[in-house]
This record gives C-alpha cells, sequence and structure tokens, in this order.
C-alpha cells in the first residue's frame, strides 16, 4: 500500500496564549497607535523595539508594517534613489527587487551557488556597478559572511541584509542582520515570528536609524522610541526627511512579544523538523542535498534541494507524484511563476543578462516548507515519500536514456 501525507503545508501554529492575552489587553484600552499612550505608559512597540534590538544585540531597532517596508526604508536612509542601481540575488523572492523598485532605483542581479547562497565571484565582478548590495538569505542560506563583507567593504559598497528566513540566525555567532548596516527582518505569517504582517529594522547606524524613524511615520514623537538614536540626533533631519508612513501598531507588537521569548524553542524545533527530512533524502540517487557549513547556525523553516540537471519533465513529473501524494513542493525553476517568484527573469521590469550557471542551479531547486504543525514523524514519511518519486522517476529517465 502506498502511504500518503494528509498534513497541511501552510498551516502555522496558533498564536500562543500569552500573545492573546497581551493582544485582549491592547484592544480593551483601545490605545492601537504606537504614539497613542497615556501619562507613563510605554507602548507595546516600543516595548518590542527594545526587547529585539537586545535580542541581537543592535543599539537600534524600529518596529514597521511589514518586511518589504523594512527593506524600502533602509535602502532610503542609505540615500538610494530615483537612477541608483542596488545590486541583489538572482534567487530570492519578489518584495526583495521590488523594495529596490519602490524606491526608483534598478536591481543587478547577483548570481547564485549549487549551495544556494549568493555567488560571491561574481558579486566581486559586479561591485564596481553600485554603492548598496541589499543581500538576502533566501531560505534561511547564510553565505561566507566573512568574505562577502570584507569584498563590499574593500569595494565602499553598503551591506543591507534581509533577514525575512533568518530571524534567530547567525554566522559564526554573529546573528544574522548585524553584518551590514541595517539587518530587515519580516514579521508576516510564513516567517519566524507571526504577526500576519509586519517588519523590523534593526542598526548600529545613529543618523541612518533616525532617518528610518522619521521616514516611517514618527510625527515628531521620536523622542517615544527606546532603541533609538539620542533626541538631538533628529535636530536636523526631522525637517529634511519625508513622511512615508509605515508604523507598526500596538496590536502587532503585543502580539510578537511573546512570540519573541519563545523564539530560540522554535527554531530548535524547526531545525529538528529539518534534520528529519534531510535524514530521509540521504544518498538518493540524482538528488543533491544543500551542504551546510558549520559556521552557518541557520534556522530551516523549509526544506530545499537540487534536481540538478534534470529534464523539465521529469521534474514536473516528480512535483506531479509527490502532490499526488500529499506533499506540496515548489519548484522555483519552473517557467511560468504562479504563487511565487523567485528567480531574476520573472521581473521583466528589471532586464538582466542571463548568468547560466545561476539559471542551471535555478532550474532544479525544489523547494518545501515545515510548518511547525509537522511532527516529526510527518517528515519522515515526507521524505520516504519523496525518496520513493524522486527514485521511480530517476530510474524511469536512466532506462530511457540507456
Ligand atoms: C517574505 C519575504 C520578505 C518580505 O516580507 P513581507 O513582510 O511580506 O514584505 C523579504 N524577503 C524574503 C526573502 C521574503 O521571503
Amino acid at each position: 500500500m502506498t502511504e500518503n501525507f494528509t498534513g497541511s503545508f501552510t498551516q502555522q501554529e496558533p498564536i500562543p496564549d500569552a500573545a492573546i492575552a497581551a493582544a485582549n489587553a491592547v484592544m480593551r484600552h483601545g490605545r492601537l497607535h504606537r504614539y497613542n499612550t497615556v501619562n507613563g505608559e510605554v507602548a507595546e512597540a516600543a516595548l518590542l523595539e527594545e526587547e529585539f534590538a537586545a535580542s541581537v544585540g543592535a543599539k537600534y531597532c524600529l518596529a514597521v508594517a511589514s518586511g518589504g517596508y523594512a527593506m524600502t526604508t533602509a535602502l532610503r536612509a542609505c540615500g538610494v534613489g530615483h537612477g541608483d542601481a542596488v545590486l541583489t540575488n538572482a534567487f530570492t523572492l519578489a518584495p526583495v527587487p521590488g523594495a529596490i523598485a519602490a524606491v526608483g532605483a534598478t536591481p543587478v542581479f547577483v548570481g547564485v551557488t549549487p549551495d544556494l547562497v549568493i555567488d560571491l565571484d561574481d558579486l566581486a565582478a559586479k561591485l564596481d556597478q553600485a554603492n548598496v548590495l541589499l543581500l538576502s538569505h533566501m531560505r534561511g542560506h547564510i553565505c561566507d559572511m566573512d568574505r562577502l563583507m570584507a569584498l563590499c567593504e574593500g569595494s565602499g559598497v553598503t551591506v543591507i541584509e534581509d533577514c525575512a528566513h533568518t530571524m534567530g540566525a547567525a554566522w559564526d555567532g554573529v546573528p544574522s542582520g548585524r553584518w551590514g548596516r541595517f539587518g530587515c527582518y519580516s514579521t508576516q505569517t510564513y516567517k519566524h515570528v507571526n504577526s500576519g504582517e509586519g517588519g523590523l529594522l534593526v542598526s548600529d547606524d545613529t543618523e541612518g536609524m533616525a532617518r528610518a524613524i522619521m521616514l516611517s511615520g514618527s510625527y515628531m514623537l521620536f523622542d517615544r522610541h527606546r532603541a533609538a538614536p539620542p533626541p538631538e540626533t533628529f535636530a536636523q533631519l526631522k525637517y529634511e526627511t519625508p513622511n512615508i508612513s509605515g508604523r507598526m501598531d500596538n496590536l502587532r507588537a503585543a502580539i510578537l512579544r511573546p512570540q519573541l521569548r519563545d523564539l530560540k524553542t522554535q527554531c530548535a524545533r524547526w531545525n529538528a523538523l529539518y534534520h528529519a527530512v534531510e535524514d530521509g533524502l540521504r544518498d538518493v540517487p540524482g538528488l543533491s542535498l544543500i551542504a551546510r557549513p558549520d559556521k552557518e547556525q541557520f534556522v530551516a523553516s523549509s526544506f530545499q534541494f537540487l534536481l540538478l540537471d534534470w529534464s523539465p519533465t521529469a521534474v514536473a513529473d516528480v512535483i506531479a507524484r509527490c502532490h499526488a501524494r500529499g506533499v506540496e513542493l515548489k519548484w522555483f525553476g519552473g517557467a511560468e511563476p504562479s504563487g511565487f517568484t523567485s528567480r531574476y527573469d520573472s521581473w521583466r521590469y528589471a532586464p538582466s543578462e542571463r548568468m547560466p550557471a545561476s539559471d542551471r542551479v535555478l532550474a532544479g531547486v525544489i523547494d518545501m516548507r515545515l510548518p511547525l504543525t509537522f511532527s516529526l514523524d510527518d517528515c519522515a514519511q515526507i521524505g520516504r515519500i519523496i525518496r520513493a518519486e524522486v527514485g521511480a522517476v530517476f530510474q524511469g529517465a536512466t532506462a530511457v536514456a540507456t
């Protein structure tokens, strides 16, 4: 008898009781806007910023409306504007090049390696084309940050990190988001903490963060922020910086604070699920697992593998067979973007030269979500199903070829 998986790949855990209680308290008093406080009260949004900054060892933090907004704000705070070029990953999700386009700039795409990280040789070759790199730690894969920072610092390129998939992760002990001038996080439902929508921005850069706070729409109430530069930093900036409203409200902040306290535990749970799938997929002919370096302290809220150099028909066959058995795989290399877009040639507003080495990788990247509603047994079963279906298609393909 063939076994089928019956779980849902898009079902997250419920919001924890402590977060629901905190949200109820905010709704009862009604002061949802972050600057609507009574005498002596510190807004949930300000407390969240303070706690998140402390958790990653940043001087400053700003809570905003989305991860995308965090990225556009970081770009603006770094002075990126109309007509500028910004380096970014060829393999990422649409909000990343979208953030660059939102400030009127143009993405210059940098290739991806078979380890699913930014191609540092390609980056080195393109460093003279822009002053800023918006680096996406796509799907939680972290590149050699020591080498990346050395390259960028050597060329005067400012790094902004997109940590939508690396909240709680680190490279060589330094948290993701703490290498560049700004770190941007998303608190959208499918990331590592869940407020439906939301984002966080961290930095040690005093002037940059003051600009970001003004940009986010602080109505001259910047002194209500706690993880913020001192008020005198704003003396001049407050006249020069436009208000592009994108604040986080107290309701979302209230939901996030208890989740932040659980983050370490949750990350360990994700990694246990990841290892259960990985163990099930070792030594499958035709399937490559992604190598994870020792220095990469990753958080695996999703799983990737490669079907490198497979024909599109064979890959599509694997996806269809797994789907029929309840295992939802996403083929990032599919020719038509549907449900998601993650490759540079999907973003036709930002044309790029072809990158054959990256195209080879992208054509074979398979992705799967790992929600925490899955058990270790679920992951073992998912592994068995993928193993069987990849095996069946691979054998068939080899039989035809010989
Ligand atoms: C989700 C995501 C973002 C941005 O998140 P939003 O909060 O949805 O704007 C940025 N980068 C990557 C890689 C993402 O997956």
